[in-house]
């Protein structure tokens, strides 16, 4: 998948299971752990689909961001224990760990080739060859076996 169609599939994923959860929130008389369930899952979602770190947050940022949005202008009430009213730092908040949970989960669900990238940067492995006489690697570059001292300079690689 191409980085932009990742960004707007975890947007469009967050969106929706938070807009679904928020409408049952409404419904079900502002339960926190619906809350909670819905930003985890918007971010788990996000990771798992996008599987590259940024565009994870970032998509599930923005997809939180609409679905709590929307949830807040049709009047859907988010947990709040004190008063029938919504918390708009509560939603904030919410988008934020929903931000965090994708991040961890596109860095921990990216490509195997990508990590393996990270972990071999700066180790440039030189060109080599292996002497002919006792069997040993050495630099493509070497003389002489450092091994045995058979002289190399006319070895092909
Ligand atoms: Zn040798």
């Amino acid at each position: 998948m191409r980085q932009s169609a990742r960004l707007v599939a975890a947007a469009l994923a967050s969106l929706a299971i938070v807009a679904a959860l928020s409408y049952a929130e409404g419904l079900s008389g502002q339960n926190p752990a619906l809350a909670l369930l819905s930003t985890a899952l918007a971010g788990i979602v996000a990771g798992v689909l996008v599987r590259e770190a940024l565009a994870a947050a970032v998509g599930a940022g923005i997809g939180s961001l609409a679905g709590h949005g929307i949830a807040f202008t049709q009047g859907l009430l988010l947990w709040n224990p004190l008063a029938q009213q919504d918390i708009v730092v509560f939603r904030v908040m919410l988008s934020a760990l929903t931000v965090v949970i994708a991040a961890g989960g596109g860095f921990l669900l990216r490509p195997r080739a990508v990590q393996q990238e990270e972990i071999g940067a700066g180790e440039e492995v030189p060109p080599q060859k292996s002497c002919p006489e006792c069997g040993s690697v050495v630099p493509s570059e070497a003389i002489y076996c450092p091994m045995c001292g058979r002289k190399l300079e006319e070895i092909e690689s």
